[in-house]
């Protein structure tokens, strides 16, 4: 890097001590030196230096008490990072390993993953180190109202739009919609993700899975593949990995091994998708319960091994760098032809440049998992008009969305001269309609 190494360096220097912020920061100027090149002018404007510095980041405390009558706390997050096409866009993240860098990286790549839907979605994302594991109904109840007696001032429907993400589903998303309304004495479409009966979308439930499969099924027929008899490796079993495995399933794929936090299960007849959905989803258990269902499947301890199972593609979709370089190289040699990421930087620095080198088709997240976003921006749109689409609608949408998102990333690699590199192409794609309109607002913006 020659142009973009200051910003790099300076931004290291200002965010100390955050290894993910920086990771996601270095691939995404890698990507735009080419472009800093072509722009003279955006460089001038200090594009650049800016976006990767939030417009806001708020730090709070949550307090609650629990069912022992004890006052726990715990620190709340949100980093409202880019708005320069529309309101902030991104979920909130319950998981004990959430703090500040893991915010603003997950943030700074919705910026693009948002620009690349196509739609008017600025970046933003928010969360906590609560954990919800563990937790009765009513402590997630109260940490929840808790969290969004202070968030609820900082958002709104044309200003910011939180969600789901990692510990964040349904049942959470009423918690914090339940309070932001007590507060606001306001009925509109300030969070998405919602229930269907009080404005949710269908079909948002189910669509970053889908959409990675959407995005998938296009790009392995330009390399004249499909997911037909394919044998397929979904790491979690959330809300991502449980609809990315049922759509692969649907589209011919044999998907033989899931995983969540404590190991992973192989099944070599094809996943049970029912069991899974019961024993996640509905009774919140662990998915070593799987062997009690099917018996002829195999639990193991410890959720890095899933990637030594021979596979023709692999789904990531449980979190930040979970394969690392030794898993992509088991993978490489076990014929591994596609890597699609459903979670946020699954694959570290290594294992994308190991897998890029290899040629294999390579599917970087902020493209390929892009659809659970853009279903939630339909989600405004059907709030905005007070009407909703009916499930194959917005599926429809969605799909064209994904078939879009794989052409541009794919036309924007070709155009700088790196056909196929679809990290590149996502990167630009994404940077550039948010490049444009900070240009065209101003400095002081
Ligand atoms: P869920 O909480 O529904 O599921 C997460 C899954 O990943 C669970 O199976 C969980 O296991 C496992 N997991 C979580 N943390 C770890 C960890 N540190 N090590 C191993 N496994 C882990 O979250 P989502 O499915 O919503 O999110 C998964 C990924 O997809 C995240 O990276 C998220 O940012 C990304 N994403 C989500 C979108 C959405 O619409 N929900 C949109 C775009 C991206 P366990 O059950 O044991 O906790």
């Amino acid at each position: 890097m020659k142009i973009l190494q200051k910003v790099l360096d300076d931004c290291k220097k200002r965010n100390p001590n955050e290894p993910e912020f920086h990771q996601a920061v270095t691939e995404v100027l890698e990507s735009l030196e080419p472009v800093a090149e072509k722009h003279p002018e955006w460089v001038e404007a200090g594009i650049f230096d800016r976006i990767v510095e939030p417009e806001r980041q708020i730090i709070f405390r949550v307090s609650w008490v629990d069912d022992n009558n004890k006052v726990q706390v715990n620190r709340g997050f949100r980093v409202q990072y880019n708005s320069a096409i529309g309101p902030y866009k991104g979920g909130i993240r319950l998981h004990p390993s959430v703090n500040l860098g893991i915010i603003k990286f997950l943030g700074f790549e919705q910026i693009f993953k948002n620009s690349l839907t196509g739609l008017p979605i600025g970046g933003g994302k928010g969360g906590s180190d609560f954990d919800p594991k563990g937790k009765s109904d009513g402590e997630v109840m109260r940490f929840c109202q808790s969290f969004m007696t202070e968030l609820y001032r900082h958002i709104g429907e044309n200003t910011d739009v939180p969600a789901g993400d990692i510990g964040v589903g349904a049942r959470e998303i009423g918690y914090f919609y339940g309070q932001y309304k007590r507060l606001k004495n306001d009925f509109t479409g300030v969070l998405t993700g919602k229930g269907i009966p009080w404005g949710g979308s269908l079909a948002r439930k189910e669509a970053t899975g889908f959409g990675l499969c959407y995005f998938m099924d296009e790009a392995l027929r330009d390399i004249g593949s499909t997911f037909e008899g394919k044998t397929v490796l979904v790491s979690g079993s959330g809300n991502v990995a449980t609809y990315a495995a049922q759509k692969a399933t649907e589209l011919g794929a044999k998907v033989v091994a899931m995983s969540d936090s404590n190991g992973f299960v192989y099944d070599k007849n094809g996943i049970d998708l029912a069991a899974i959905k019961q024993i996640k989803e509905v009774e919140r258990k662990r998915i070593k319960e799987y062997v009690n269902i099917h018996p002829e499947a195999v639990y193991t301890e410890g959720c890095k091994n899933i990637w030594t199972i021979p596979c023709d593609i692999a789904l990531p979709c449980a979190t930040q760098n979970e394969i690392d370089a030794e898993s992509a190289k088991i993978l490489l040699a076990n014929g591994c032809k596609a890597v699609g990421e459903g979670a946020n930087m699954p694959s570290t620095a290594e294992a994308i440049e190991i897998f890029q080198k290899s040629g294999i088709l390579f599917a970087p997240a902020k493209a390929a998992n892009a659809g659970g976003v853009a279903t939630s921006a339909l989600e405004m749109s059907q709030n905005s008009m007070r009407y909703s689409w009916t499930f194959e609608e917005v599926d429809a949408k969605l799909k064209q969305i994904m078939v879009n998102i794989y052409r541009n990333a794919s036309k924007a690699a070709e155009e700088y001269g790196q056909k196929g590199n679809l990290v590149m192409g996502a990167n630009i794609a994404g940077f550039e309609k948010v490049a444009q309109s900070m240009y065209a607002q101003g400095v002081a913006y």
